[in-house]
């Protein structure tokens, strides 16, 4: 591989967005994801659409911002297809449990998408529901079960694209406050452990800056949960 023939790395998305090729979309999903899913797959079609009624392109560097509402599989199919992600900066999380989020350029001009469930819900099959809460939610499915509801997984993530983005899709011109460019901050040492930290992060303990881990103090934390203070 030549470096110097390496191009713009979205190309492959932007095309397949200006295509309208949801399939690939989906496919490429999957590579951050792990798994075909409804969710994810809500999550690339809104995207999609987002983009293309938007315009503009993302190059990470926060000329076009994604704002999530959820922290679920929704958010990885918005991620990669509009290429705001957690570590550019261009995407923003509000811990609102609402499978929604707001495509924004940096004038505020932006788009907000909430997924309708119900439609979703019609083609989940009776066997699917069954495994779900199997598999996922009792976390208690033989390993054929579980095998058996990616299948079926993957078989509706792929129909679920098929449906009119109107029958699944809250689709809503809005204008939005964008949040500020991320900031670059200088870096400070922890004194007890000897890792840098973004100064902003660092505690004074006896005149010394040190890391959150070794301040003992609270933190924030995404986790499944959502974001929460760890103390
Ligand atoms: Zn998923
Ligand atoms: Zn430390």
């Amino acid at each position: 591989m030549d470096v110097k023939d390496l191009k713009n790395p979205r190309q492959e998305i932007e095309e397949a967005i200006a295509n309208g090729d949801l399939p690939k979309l989906l496919r490429i999903s999957g590579l951050l994801h792990g798994h075909y899913c409804p969710g994810s797959a809500i999550g690339v079609k809104a995207a999609a659409r987002a983009v293309r009624e938007l315009g503009g392109k993302s190059t990470g560097m926060e000329e076009i911002i994604a704002i999530v509402e959820t922290n679920s599989c929704f958010a990885d199919g918005v991620q990669m297809v509009t290429g705001c992600s957690f570590g550019n900066n261009a995407l923003i999380y509000r811990d609102y449990g609402k499978t929604a989020f707001t495509l924004a350029k940096r004038t505020g001009e932006a788009i907000r998408i909430s997924a309708l469930f119900d439609r979703v819900n019609q083609e989940r099959s009776p066997e699917a529901n069954e495994l779900w809460q199997k598999v996922v939610v009792k976390r208690s499915g033989s390993e054929d079960e579980s095998r058996r509801l990616t299948e079926l997984w993957k078989e509706l993530s792929f129909k679920v694209l098929e449906i009119p983005d109107e029958e699944i899709l809250n689709i809503k011109k809005v204008n939005i406050d964008v949040p500020a460019y991320a900031r670059i901050f200088t870096s400070a040492k922890c004194s007890v452990c000897g890792e840098s930290i973004m100064e902003p992060r660092a505690r004074l303990k006896d005149g010394k800056f040190v890391c959150l881990p070794c301040s003992g103090q609270a933190y924030y934390q995404l986790a499944g949960d959502g974001m929460a203070i760890v103390s």
